[in-house]
């Protein structure tokens, strides 16, 4: 079968290029290589024990059927309680709706506002999945694209110049993957006097090293708020995450779950639970031990030729400039693997707008970084 046999919906979707770096390390290692990952982001943390008791439980405790479609209401209360502690707004759990992860909530929004032909802004560089998401749903993307030389700072004047009569939505993720870069609260307050639909992909948030990332919902109600439980709890394949909205598009949301995905599990949801209520116990630590490796890179890539035009302050990347090194980021990637075992992922992956660029995930321990340093520097120099 030829790839013109499946529909032009299959043939738009694009690999995710990072996931091609692994499957390729993967097939190293397998052939007894010893590959170190800057690639993936994911954490490499285990998930918090009170989660993993609480999951354990359920499943001794028989709580193995379905849940409600907008998620166990205990977790959804939960929800209200951390919003209104971490950003002080109030919200309802009839406004949350929970799913098997982030990238579910993401095409339920969208599929809520979509009809073919209008148009989403999209920041390039931007999360690889985004551009897919749009045009599966026959979405046409504009792109705004950030400036290199600053480290791809968000700029929301960029943003509002993207909009058209056909801009539906705008996708904003701070902080921000590839780049980690946060969106400050003043221009969180600019973009929401912009009137399309604003959906802002929170999942970094907690994972802040400088400064504090705000809410959009600090700002304005009139918002669709994706987050979840993969990044900050260390708790990737455990897949839940949720979406605050109103009420409306949460119905529209919750009638589309039912019928694709039904809901998420329910051990999933209670681990969800048990960390979100109990992070004092592990994040303090994790937090420590992301930064201390931000700044190991912070140090370590400029003294291998790896420009970096603006430090991180969130997520867990550092996207460097790798100009001087390639012209194609994405050949590079594959040259550092074959040539010492580090895997990274090419910037080409985020958009057009970061070729050239590579992105390092401090996902790893302090010494696996320093190895991955000095496997570059010496096959650089
Ligand atoms: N948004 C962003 C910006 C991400 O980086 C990711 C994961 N790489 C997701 C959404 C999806 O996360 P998940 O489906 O695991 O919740």
């Amino acid at each position: 079968m030829s790839s013109t046999d499946f529909s032009r919906t299959a043939n738009k979707i694009k690999p995710f290029l990072v996931m091609e770096i692994l499957d390729r390390a993967k097939q190293l290692e397998e052939a007894g290589e010893d590959v170190i990952h800057l690639e993936i982001g994911e954490p490499d943390f285990k998930t918090p024990e009170v989660a993993r008791q609480a999951a354990v439980k359920s499943i001794e405790d028989g709580l193995t059927g379905y849940t409600h479609s907008l998620g166990l209401s205990s977790l959804r209360q939960a929800l209200c309680e951390h919003y209104k502690k971490e950003y002080d707004v109030k919200i309802t759990p009839e406004r949350i709706i929970v799913s098997s992860g982030t990238s579910p909530l993401l095409l339920l929004t969208l599929a809520t506002i979509i009809n073919p032909g209008d148009e989403v802004i999209l920041t390039n560089p931007c999360y690889a999945c985004y551009p897919n998401f749009v045009t599966f749903l026959g979405g046409n993307i504009v792109f705004a694209n950030l400036d290199p030389e600053n480290g791809f700072r968000f700029d929301e004047k960029k943003i509002e110049r993207a909009i058209t009569g056909k801009t539906k939505a705008i996708i904003i993720n701070s902080p921000s993957n590839p780049t980690g870069m946060l969106i400050n609260p003043e221009q969180l307050r600019y973009l929401s006097d912009f009137g399309p639909e604003i959906i802002s992909d929170e999942i970094y948030h907690g994972l802040v090293y400088e400064e504090k990332a705000h809410s959009l919902l600090e700002f304005t109600g009139n918002a669709t708020i994706i987050n979840g439980f993969s990044k900050l709890y260390a708790m990737a394949g455990w897949r839940v995450g949720f979406a605050i909205s109103d009420e409306k598009r949460i119905r529209a949301m919750q009638k589309i779950q039912q019928n694709f995905f039904i809901s998420a599990s329910n051990f999933g949801q209670q681990a969800a639970m048990a960390a979100l209520k109990n992070t004092e116990q592990f994040l303090p630590e994790m937090i420590k031990a992301y930064d201390e490796r931000r700044k190991l890179l912070l140090k370590e890539l400029p003294e291998i030729g790896f420009e970096i035009h603006n430090a991180p302050a969130g997520a867990f990347y550092v996207l460097a400039d790798a100009r001087k090194y390639c012209k194609s980021s994405y050949d590079f990637a594959f040259k550092l693997l074959e040539q010492t075992k580090v895997a990274v992922t090419p910037g080409i992956d985020f958009g057009q707008n970061a070729e050239g660029f590579i992105r390092f995930s401090y996902t790893n321990s302090l010494s696996g970084i320093k190895e991955a340093m000095s496997r570059l520097k010496e096959y650089l120099s």
